[in-house]
């Protein structure tokens, strides 16, 4: 954003848009392309347990069409995404839920290179609590070695205490630049 003469924001920055109009805008994009998409679908009658009985987490990264890079179809699978794709509380939550609330009893567990939180370290918690004044509860998660930390994920999928299904737990890399995934096996 940049600051006018009278030291007040200005409106817009040099795109012409300014942060909030920018983000309105983008959220009006996606309805719109919600009624086109309303328009032609038929309601396929599912319930709401994964045809394919697996469980997908992965990072959020914008880079991966997680259904178009496996082959999934709607209604196949649960898809568990946030920041590096790494098994946190949170991700135990819903693969808790998705495993004995709705059948599934595979997962895949997919990184992939060239991520953001490789670039970040635990510093990032403390640049936070300076700028707010209060400290994350939670860990950045950041990671050097993406092999190394697959591993960790699936570790920690195998060893939770509260999933019914831990013997198909399998680990990827995902290369933003090929598409392919690479197996990581245990070490
Ligand atoms: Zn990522």
């Amino acid at each position: 954003m940049s600051i006018s003469a009278s030291g007040s924001p200005a409106p817009t920055d040099v795109t012409g848009r300014s942060g909030d109009t920018a983000t309105a805008s983008v959220t009006d994009r996606l309805v719109e392309a919600n009624q086109r998409y309303a328009e032609a679908f038929q309601d396929p009658g599912m319930d709401a347990r994964p045809v394919l009985k697996v469980a997908v987490v992965a990072c959020m990264d914008a880079r991966i069409d997680l259904h178009r890079a496996l082959g999934l179809e709607l209604g196949d699978c649960h898809t568990i995404r946030n920041a590096g794709g790494v098994v946190t509380d949170d991700t135990i939550r819903s693969l808790s839920i998705s495993q004995r609330a709705l059948g599934t009893r595979s997962v895949v567990l997919i990184h992939h290179t060239t991520c953001g939180l490789q670039s970040i370290t635990e510093d990032f918690r403390t640049e936070l609590e300076r700028e707010v004044g209060q400290r994350p509860t939670w860990s950045v998660e950041a990671f050097t070695d993406i092999d190394q930390d697959v591993r960790q994920s699936m570790n920690r999928v195998r060893t939770s205490p509260f999933l019914a299904h831990t013997d198909d737990v399998r680990g990827f890399v995902f290369d933003v630049h090929t598409g392919l995934l690479r197996e990581i096996t245990n070490k």
